[in-house]
């Protein structure tokens, strides 16, 4: 039976946000899996919707044996550190070199972490890992769909699948299917044929939702090419705020076929106006959203797109709560009016030391740096009563993480003029109600919600919102690539309109 180590290392660096991905970020274990080592690992991510479980279940089903190293993951922050990220492959290394003869390597990767000191690190940790066990030894990786793909990882990997869903709800699945690529792999006992291209422009997060046009119907035709070609193709929409020269999306394939079917498939991805996208203001968003909450029986769903800590924000901008406070909508609909996750572990604190029922003054939120250059808006002033507290403890399920629990610390529902904010004290993207519904928040109550997210919320708030809108407060995140201020993406790109 095949030996197979595997390992995960997940983190997607917004190279422009304000937070490193220290050590501690990946120990934590707030909103990602605390670091794991060992047996403990499939003891504990085997039943979460991520890459590493699909994989494992499919190795049972074969009766492989499996080798667990470590699986390190954190919050989307700037840069990961020097030392996590060496300390991370180290660890992966040495296992490798003290796992005796292997059959196979599979890695859970993101694809788009960038260290201080490495560009490419994923390209980095599989070029070491091919320098240990030789050209023989198949390593295969799966990938999130944000992952920006380098020539380095196409080498020096045997295989390498990624998402197909943004909200991601087949992470699971895409480990399975890497590990269906390792079972090529080792029945074809060579490399198989590899082709890819790299699309030369940037595409907002935002138009990357695989709910709406082009994108759904650009997976469907990936299904259908890999139908008709017998490949397994991937399409990495990338992460468009990671500032190195390999940063885009990338099209690419593994089969006899793949260069019939990768050409098909960037054709239909390559045209870049199909990505065009209207974002709307803090202020028209509010307005719209009040206007239209008048006759819905479900809440209008608001996306703080800027300042997602999906993709390196802190979760703690106020632009929204700004204009909320300032259009009256909280006096227009007491109480059915709320924001989320506010991340300010002193008013939680303060919050939950005071008790349901007391009032605090407080100076909710931060202005953090933005890429403009300016701050984003002031912390929001005045007086807020504490409706509920919690110990920020909170198992998902909503259909992306189901199963995962997060530990938040002190959480709780502020309420300032008639809007109801979820302050908690760990950075957690607002991507399952169960978020909400921890401070005693029920959507099915709610008029607006303001989401801190970009298209994660989609899977578990779209079904039950009357209208989603998506709106562009000052933070760290630019909702439009071209607002970024690039110096190692390559001219050619950089220079498009
Ligand atoms: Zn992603």
């Amino acid at each position: 039976m095949p030996r197979i180590l595997i390992a995960g290392y997940q983190h997607e660096t917004n190279t422009f946000a304000p937070s490193l991905a220290d050590w501690a970020a990946f120990t934590r274990g707030d909103s990602f899996p605390a670091f794991v080592c060992g047996h403990a690992l499939v003891e504990q991510l085997a039943s979460i919707n991520i890459p590493v479980a699909g994989f494992i279940e499919f190795a049972r089903r074969r009766g492989w044996t499996l080798l667990p190293s470590c699986w390190a993951g954190a919050i989307p922050s700037s840069y990961v550190t020097r030392e996590s990220f060496e300390r991370i492959a180290q660890t992966i290394c040495d296992d490798a070199r003290a796992a005796g003869t292997l059959d196979g390597i599979y890695l859970d990767l993101h694809g788009a972490a960038v260290a201080e000191h490495v560009d490419d690190t994923e390209g980095e940790l599989i070029a070491r890992l091919r320098a240990i066990v030789g050209p023989g030894v198949p390593i295969v990786a799966s990938l999130d769909l944000h992952a920006n793909v380098t020539q380095a990882m196409l080498r020096e990997a045997d295989a390498l699948v990624s998402y197909r869903t943004y909200p991601h709800v087949d992470m699971a699945r895409t480990g399975e299917r890497a590990a269906e690529l390792m079972d090529r792999r080792l029945n074809a006992g060579r490399k198989e044929p590899m082709a890819a291209q790299r699309l030369p422009f940037l595409i907002p997060l935002n138009a990357q939702s695989t709910w709406m046009a082009p994108a759904q119907g650009l997976y469907e035709a990936l299904e259908a090419l890999d139908r008709q070609h017998d490949t397994v193709l991937s399409f990495c929409m990338g992460f468009p705020a990671s500032d190195f020269e390999e940063c885009a999306p990338m099209v690419w394939g593994h089969g006899e076929r793949a260069e019939a079917a990768v050409a098909e498939l960037a054709r239909l991805t390559g045209e870049p106006t199909q990505w065009r996208l209207e974002i709307l203001s803090a202020r028209e968003a509010v307005a719209q959203a009040m206007a239209l909450a008048e006759g819905a029986d479900k809440p209008v769903v608001i996306a703080d797109t800027q300042d997602n800590p999906g993709a390196g924000g802190d979760s703690n901008t106020t632009g929204l709560l700004h204009a909320l406070l300032a259009q009256g909508a909280g006096r227009r609909y007491p109480g059915q009016v709320a924001l989320g996750l506010m991340f300010d572990p002193a008013a939680a604190r303060a919050a939950c030391e005071a008790g349901v029922g007391a009032t605090l003054e407080l100076a909710l939120g931060t202005a953090v740096p933005t890429f403009t250059g300016q701050p984003s808006d002031a912390p929001v002033r005045g007086r807020f009563k504490v409706v509920a507290v919690s110990d920020g403890r909170c198992t998902l399920t909503g259909p992306m993480m189901n199963g995962l629990t997060v530990k938040l610390g002190a959480s709780a529902c502020l309420e300032i003029d008639g809007v109801r904010v979820a302050v908690v004290s760990g950075k957690k993207q607002l991507l399952d109600r169960q978020l909400l519904r921890m401070v005693g928040l029920h959507t099915e109550q709610q008029r607006i919600v303001v989401v801190k997210s970009s298209n994660h919320f989609r899977a578990d708030f779209q079904p039950h919102a009357s209208h989603v809108l998506v709106a562009k407060a000052a933070g760290p995140m630019a909702a439009d690539p071209a607002d970024l201020p690039w110096r190692k993406l390559p001219a050619a790109i950089r220079r498009r309109p």
